[in-house]
Order: structure tokens, then sequence, then C-alpha cells
């Protein structure tokens, strides 16, 4: 009942402006979102890749400014450099929303979020780790996957985000599943219509479960993103069905989500992955993560009536 106000919120300035200024959200946002700044993050990940991989989002979305989108391109170049200077690079890679660096900039947008993110995967090559595009709202796929395409001529490492609850994606899972192919599948964090996506919850646990199928069956390398018990053992299941190691395929879960499951799947000897946001615009990332379990926005409604 709460998830679609919720994520109509993500995108509205006048809700943005209230929740930001609500002096309680800063400690609710600290769990999920490592901090603002290079430093906050460097910190999470020494912490994080004790026991865990990562990958890290630089916060922003939905662009509408060039200099912002060239901010962000310089924050992943910094991060990127710092991560080789600090010898982590073999254990973290970066997460990239391409409405975060152009493509909604008028009808240019796909050219230069495409410019841009070349310069990201450049930086990441250059020491040695990897680059995930991040999946948006259903109206961004078709330019998303164009980019991918574009990109992966060059920098072959670069992976992509598919969202099970499009009715689409497991036609994209098997055009996604060849060698060296890296795919992250979520079930979709947007409120999308009817026409293009499941609805149901069940629906969407199904749909997971035959695109996790797909990929399984490929010859990519799956990453399964989910803090869903059931899907986790799934996927533990297709894996030993198609023969996959530990080493070819890996699980993934959020900053600040289940973090005792983390440890014990890294326990267990599995290739365990954690996205790390962090930097100021951490607004539209935490009203999703509230859409997602009521819990967090009962949680968030008390602590403003208990001001
Ligand atoms: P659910 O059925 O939603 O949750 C299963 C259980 O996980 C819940 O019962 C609860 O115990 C726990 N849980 C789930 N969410 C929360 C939460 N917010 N707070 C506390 N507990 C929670 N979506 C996109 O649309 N595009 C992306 O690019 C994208 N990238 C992602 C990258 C990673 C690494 C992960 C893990 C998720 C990503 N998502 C993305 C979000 C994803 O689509 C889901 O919205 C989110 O992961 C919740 O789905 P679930 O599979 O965990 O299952």
């Amino acid at each position: 009942m709460l998830r679609k106000p919720l994520l109509l919120a993500a995108r509205s300035r006048a809700c943005r402006t209230v929740v930001e200024r609500t002096p309680l959200t800063r400690a609710m946002v600290d769990r999920f979102v490592a901090g603002e700044a290079l430093p906050d993050a460097l910190a999470a990940v020494e912490e994080v890749t004790r026991d865990r991989l990562v990958t890290l989002d630089f916060l922003g979305e939905d662009t509408s400014d060039l200099a912002q989108a060239e901010a962000t391109v310089t924050a992943y170049e910094d991060l990127l450099a710092a991560l080789g200077e600090a010898g982590l690079a073999d254990r973290a890679e970066v997460s990239v929303k391409l409405s975060a660096v152009g493509q909604f900039l008028g009808s240019d947008g796909e050219r230069i979020a495409l410019d841009n993110a070349r310069r990201i995967a450049e930086a990441a090559k250059a020491v040695g780790t990897t680059v995930t595009l991040d999946m948006e709202d259903h109206t961004t796929t078709d330019s998303t996957l164009g980019i991918l395409r574009e990109l992966r001529q060059d920098f072959p490492f670069v992976g992509a985000v598919l969202q099970a609850y499009l009715r689409r994606t497991e036609a994209d899972c098997r055009d996604l599943s060849g060698a060296g192919s890296r795919v992250r599948l979520c079930k979709g964090a947007y409120d999308e219509p009817e026409s293009v996506a499941y609805r149901d919850k069940h629906e969407v646990d199904r749909a997971y479960v035959r695109a996790l199928r797909i990929l399984m069956e490929g010859d990519g390398y799956p990453m399964v993103a989910s803090h869903d018990p059931r899907m986790i053992a799934i996927a533990g299941r297709l894996a030993a069905d198609n023969g996959r190691s530990a080493d070819d395929h890996e699980y993934q879960m959020l900053y600040g989500i289940r973090d005792e499951e983390q440890k014990r799947l890294a326990a267990e000897g599995k290739r365990m992955r954690v996205y790390i946001p962090y930097g100021t615009e951490w607004y539209g990332y935490y009203m999703r993560r509230l859409a997602e379990r009521p819990a967090n926005m009962l949680f968030f409604a008390r602590s403003l009536l208990t001001r």
C-alpha cells in the first residue's frame, strides 16, 4: 500500500525538501548510505572487504545539468584512483547510473552518457577492476542496453543490471547470457505499469527464477542481487545443477541490509558483494529502500512522531 506513494515521493522535489530537512532522517539514512565523501566510502570499503567484495555507487540520478554529470564522472575517476592506490581494486568495483552521467540531457543525452561512461570504464581498466551499469525505470532500458553494447566493444568487462519484474527480461537474459557477459539480476525497484512489468510479488518471484535459470544455464557470469532467502537457495541449486563453481557466479546485497546473512554466505565460501552507496544525493536511493520494506517506513514515521 505504501510502495506506490513512496516511489512517487522519490521523484518529488517538494517531498525531497521535507525529508531532507527532517532532523532524524540523517540517522535513518546512515543505515543504508556509507557517508557523503570519498574518505567515508573508503572507510566502508576497508571494513566490508575484510570478508566480502564491494561495488560502490556515487549517489546521483536524473541529472539535468551538464556540470553535475561532469562532477559525477570526476568523482568516479577519483574513487577508482583511490581504490587503486589503497590496493583495494581487486575487491571493489563501481556501479553507475547512466542518468547521473547525462542520459537525460536532451537529444544529446545518450551520447554524453556513453562518453562519460567510457571515461569511468577507462579509469576502472587502469586499476584493474570492473563497472556495472545500474538499471533505472523501464523508459531507459533500451538506451542503457544500447550503451552497454557500445561500451563492451572496448571494455568487455562492463556488466549490466536486469530487473526480473520487467516482462522483457527473460529475452534480455538470453541476449546477455554469452561468454564474458556479467549480469546482475535484481527484482526491480521502480513503480512500473502493468503493461511492462509484473506487479504481483509472487509473479515477480517466479519471473526472477526463470531469468536466473537462463543466466545460470548460459556462459556468462550471473550476479544474484537479492536479499530473499528463497531466491538465494534456488540460485545455489541452479549453480550446482549447471556445474558452476563458487568462482563463476556471485551473490550481492545492499549495504545495511541482512548484514549477518552476507557474512554467513561469505563464510561459506560464496563470492558475496555488497553494494555501497555514498554521496550527498541520497534522497532517491533512500526512498526506494523505504518503499521496499514497510517496516522501514513505520520506523521512520515513528521517529518523526516522537521527535
Ligand atoms: P524482497 O522480496 O523485496 O525482499 C526479501 C527480504 O529482504 C525482505 O523480506 C527483507 O527481509 C529483506 N529486504 C529487502 N529490501 C529491504 C530493505 N529495503 N530494507 C530492509 N530489508 C529488506 N533495483 C533496480 O531497479 N535497479 C538496480 O540497478 C538495482 N541494483 C541493485 C543492486 C543490488 C546489489 C541489490 C541487492 C539490489 C538492487 N536493486 C536494484 C534493488 C532490487 O531491485 C530490489 O528492489 C531489492 O533488492 C529488494 O528485493 P529483494 O530481491 O531483496 O526481495
